[in-house]
């Protein structure tokens, strides 16, 4: 394949864009190499700006579940677009999307839109502290919840301990609110509940991690986390800004029958224009401006463009039941198919799969949590991801993504995605 135009773009683009992107993990530093700049999308297929296609398991990191430039949701942006981009009053469409979203979750009363998944969790964790009066968080050692700055620390020194930032930027004030445990470890996650017993607003989570490659909870985590929360008083915060409307209609929390006490949406909920949202019971929700006293607001919040997106796509999720199982059922196959190709080259992996998420980590052990995830063999992945991108595969340029399926995932797009892996070395 050939890359001339994309290499020139990119040369260009760091002249006036930080990096030549405007999201670190599209600059390909991961996987080494130059980013490829794409002109259009169909169905299950990129097109970049030299004319070469792929098959793309990145879906604009979750959003294109029915594929790119889905005709129900195109119209739907263009018939809204006739009309006026925005106005900064309420329409019609932001009720008909709030009303559809309490439909699919079953825990959800009230909804209020924001523009990204940064902003649901940044928010979801204000209310959490506006109502509960505590201050501190608790999050999981390599769950991403966005930028904001409570959510930019790492672990110090010990599995278990106060954050420290991970970005210049965020203070030293910042980060000592937020506490971390480790992924699928309830003892780590108790020990600070009681360690700061009365003092944490909040545990948050994704409820399926997936910015340490695809991890799954394990049989318990999610309810011992309930049970956790309720036991300390404080609120279960699912982030289900990748999980949300793409695991099944009410998101990881319906799949494993678990209610958390807010959640977060994002990627799926837009339809692939800029959406966030935070969600629960009214008892929670009703805290938030101007019906109660913890304030969030947005100018281009429920943005008539973006709602009528999101809209069109939740229609279709919601017209279509047995779309999930679809998915579940390709992402099944995939694994399977992939994991025996990788059998027959002798490279050692653990594919983790729910539904239409997964990742293939290439290491012998399984990967449950950010240590056992950042054990495998880098140089590995990065030889795997281009191997794939020259035979026309479009992974996620790093082993800490997952991958996101579509329905146009189809036998021809899936056995061409297993014959890329089976001529790996
Ligand atoms: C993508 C993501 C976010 C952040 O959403 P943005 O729209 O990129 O701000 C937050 N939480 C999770 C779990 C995500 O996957």
């Amino acid at each position: 394949m050939k890359y001339q135009r994309s290499s020139a773009l990119f040369k260009n683009a760091q002249a006036t864009i930080p990096g030549g992107v405007n999201s670190p993990v599209r600059a390909f530093k991961a996987v080494g190499g130059h980013p490829i700049f794409m002109a259009s999308a169909k169905g299950a297929f990129l097109t970049d700006i030299d004319g070469n296609t792929y098959i793309d398991y990145i879906n604009s990191w979750g959003p294109q579940i029915l594929g790119h430039a889905h005709v129900p949701v195109i119209k739907a942006i263009q018939e809204a677009a006739e009309n006026g981009t925005s106005f900064g009053t309420p329409t019609e469409l932001e009720t008909l999307i709030a009303e559809l979203v309490c439909t699919m979750v079953s825990y959800v009363d009230q909804i209020r839109m924001v523009s990204s998944g940064t902003e649901a969790c940044m928010s979801a964790i204000r209310l959490a502290r506006g109502y509960t009066g505590k201050e501190k968080i608790i999050k999981f050692a390599g769950c991403y919840h966005g930028h904001s700055d409570s959510f930019l620390i790492e672990a110090g020194s010990g599995a278990v301990t106060f954050g420290t930032p991970s970005s210049p930027g965020v203070t030293q004030g910042t980060a000592k609110d937020t506490l971390l445990a480790t992924y699928n470890d309830l003892v780590s996650t108790e020990h600070l509940l009681k360690e700061n017993s009365g003092e944490v607003a909040a545990i948050i989570v994704e409820p399926v991690a997936g910015n340490m490659g695809c991890i799954p909870p394990q049989p318990g985590f999610l309810e011992g986390l309930r049970k956790l929360a309720t036991k300390h008083d404080t609120l279960l915060v699912f982030d289900e800004v990748m999980t949300g409307f793409r695991l099944s209609e009410g998101g990881a929390a319906a799949l494993y029958g678990i209610t958390p006490d807010l959640a977060c949406f994002g990627k799926v909920i837009g339809g692939g224009l800029p959406v966030g949202a935070f969600a629960g019971p009214r008892e929670i929700m009703s805290h938030l401006a101007p019906s109660g006293p913890v304030y969030q607001a947005g100018t281009l919040s429920g943005n008539p463009l973006a709602m009528s997106a999101g809209y069109a796509l939740l229609s279709e999720l919601h017209g279509t039941p047995n779309v999930y199982d679809e998915l579940e059922a390709r992402g099944r196959a995939l694994r399977e198919d992939i994991s025996n190709a990788l059998h027959e080259r002798s490279v050692a992996h653990q594919i983790n799969h729910v539904g239409s998420m997964l990742s293939v980590h290439l290491c012998e052990f399984p990967v449950t949590d950010f240590e056992s995830a950042k054990a495998g063999d880098n140089d590995d992945f990065k030889e795997l991801f281009h191997h794939m991108l020259s035979e026309g595969i479009y992974l996620p340029p790093s082993a800490y993504e997952s991958w996101f399926l579509c329905t146009c995932i189809d036998d021809s797009a899936h056995n061409k995605t297993v014959e890329a892996f089976r001529s790996f070395r």
